[in-house]
């Protein structure tokens, strides 16, 4: 019975809702339990890329190469059962190294014919646009799904670039503002600037011609006066007659210096 157990495997290859074929277990699996192993030649990364990604007719790329270490990656496409485990966000199953070895272990309990699914972690070098994610799109189903394979880490890394980004255009566009607001608001100063000017200008011009005009009143009046005085003094000459008395006066002195003689 033991032996039948140790020689029954834990899972079985068929086709999945998810993706393509998956792997489901074949029997109930305990916690930390490892599944299967993750096979294949081990590669060098510069192998690896010259192995590179299919993409299917839906525009969905897929990887079988599993990264190791820094310079060594397992060819999965020329290896077992565990390249055909999908892809899930909400995972049963992660995988652990041992050495060149990559396991795939169970994270719970899991019931038979359950899916077996790891999160990826994929790593995608360059800028993740939303056309990349499309193209490591998943279709786990789970209610935790972030709709990519994309390794979480690099799309936070992705996410904080972008909010960066955002953050300086939203600067840059809030400076051209405040430029813009100052520039104009100089404008305005400069205006209104010109305006006081022209008002001070219209003002003087206003208060000089005032001036201009009392002084012309003052000249008129001086002339006035000058006539008043010589109509006065005329009118004087005329209206009294000390003149005349004057005269007679001077006349009378005259007179007495002839009377003198
Ligand atoms: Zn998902």
């Amino acid at each position: 019975m033991i032996l039948y157990m140790k020689t029954q495997p834990y899972h079985v290859v068929r086709t999945s809702k998810i993706h393509g074929r998956g792997v489901f277990a074949a029997r109930p699996i305990r916690k930390d339990i490892r599944v299967l192993e993750y096979t294949g030649p081990i590669i060098s990364e510069k192998e690896a890329d010259e192995v590179g990604i299919s993409t299917d007719k839906d525009g969905h790329s897929h990887t079988m190469l599993f990264q190791v270490s820094k310079k060594r990656v397992i060819n999965g496409n020329e290896g077992g059962d565990a390249r055909y485990v999908n892809h899930g966000c909400d995972p049963n199953c992660e995988t652990e190294q041992d050495g060149d070895q990559i396991f795939i272990k169970s994270l719970r309990a899991i019931k038979k014919g359950e899916e077996l699914v790891y999160d990826y972690h994929l790593q995608v070098p360059g800028k993740i646009t939303d056309k990349v994610k499309k193209e490591y799109a998943c279709f786990c189903g789970s209610p935790k799904c972030r709709g990519t394979q994309i390794a979480e880490s690099i799309l936070a890394k992705q996410a904080k670039k972008d909010e960066k980004k955002k953050k300086k255009e939203e600067e840059k566009n809030q400076n051209k503002k405040k430029k813009a607001a100052e520039k104009d608001l100089k404008k305005k100063a400069k205006a209104s600037d010109q305006a006081d000017k022209k008002k001070k200008a219209k003002a003087t011009d206003k208060a000089e011609s005032k001036k201009k005009v009392k002084a012309g009143d003052k000249t008129d009046n001086k002339k006035k006066n000058k006539g008043k005085k010589k109509a006065d003094s005329l009118s004087l000459m005329v209206d009294k007659k000390p003149a005349t008395s004057k005269g007679k006066k001077k006349d009378t002195k005259k007179k007495d210096k002839k009377k003198k003689k």
